[in-house]
């Protein structure tokens, strides 16, 4: 690669105004992580953030980020160990690790503490179902860790890729409550407010951020991974964005776009009350999290 175009170091980044080094590409990347904070004003003065931890890449790049840009908040990690054998104690390790470093407060909940038993447990007889029931439990945790820790917002590490994967993937599905859910989909006083400060950031910029900053650890990758949609509508949409470059902006923009001309009131999720079990925020008498539950005990 070419040299730094602001000072003629090594490059190790090309981004559209030219090559940066490790130092330029850098702040180019917290500027960007900055700019998506300021852009949906995602951080109010004094706020306490639960950030979603996992150890993996895109929430290490996170929660370093946010360390990076002193912001006037709080950030407290937090971890949700689901129980997936081979695959989260290297996480939860790493994870340690990387919030010692920063000095961060870390929390770990686990869906055995939750639920009484593990995701491979749940998982039994039907692991093609593990993404679906591992994201709603993981919703349903982060959400109580929050409340615990008496967050005002819960920052998770969903980059550009994963916001175009996730439009893409609701019309492949046909799910036009969750296409349609962003304007409020906080809404409800029990809720509390999710922000991804990665929206504008590409998983590449994300990756070559933590390699930059030596944040990242190899770790291995989920044993479910294989049953999700997502992992081909990656494949796909990479494959786009390499020779496309901008249809990973240009899908979630015109989401955003989309939305914006919306009428209000058919994109607010309606929260009428709490779940009659867990006493978690839901629309109807179970929540998703329970309904998932009583499916799979
Ligand atoms: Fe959970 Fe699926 Fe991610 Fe594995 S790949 S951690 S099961 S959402």
């Amino acid at each position: 690669m070419a040299d730094c175009y602001l000072c003629g170091k090594r490059a190790v980044f090309r981004t559209e105004a030219g090559p940066l080094c490790a130092g330029h590409f850098s702040k180019w990347y917290e500027d960007g992580v900055a700019n998506a904070i300021s852009r949906y004003s995602m951080v109010n003065p004094g706020d306490r953030i639960c950030v979603g931890f996992s150890g993996g890449k895109d929430s290490t790049v996170l929660l370093a980020a946010l360390c990076r840009l002193n912001l006037d908040a709080e950030l407290v990690a937090v971890t949700v160990d689901e129980g997936i054998g081979g695959y989260r104690d290297d996480t939860i390790l790493a994870a340690k690790d990387t919030a010692s470093r920063l000095g961060v407060e870390h929390r770990i909940v686990s869906f055995k503490d939750i639920c009484g038993k593990t995701l491979d447990e749940l998982l039994a007889n039907s692991p093609q179902a593990a993404c679906s029931v591992c994201g709603t439990l993981r919703r349903r945790a982060l959400n109580a860790a929050a409340r615990e820790i008496d967050a005002d917002s819960i920052a998770t590490g969903h980059c550009l890729d994963d916001e175009s994967q996730s439009v893409v993937m609701n019309y492949l599905r046909g799910d036009v409550t969750r296409a349609t859910a962003s304007f409020n989909s906080n809404s409800g006083e029990l809720f509390i407010r999710r922000i991804k400060p990665l929206c504008r950031s590409t998983e590449r910029a994300t990756v070559a951020y933590g390699l930059c900053n030596n944040l990242l650890v190899p770790l291995p990758e989920c044993p479910y991974t294989r049953y999700a949609l997502r992992k081909d509508v990656r494949t796909w949409l990479g494959k786009l964005e390499y020779e496309k470059p901008g249809t990973l902006i240009r899908i979630a923009d015109g989401q955003e776009e989309l939305l914006s001309k919306m009428p209000k009131a058919e994109g607010e999720m309606k929260i009428l009350g709490r779940c009659e079990k867990c006493g978690e925020p839901t629309a109807n008498r179970l929540c998703a999290a329970c309904q998932q539950l009583e499916r799979l005990m």
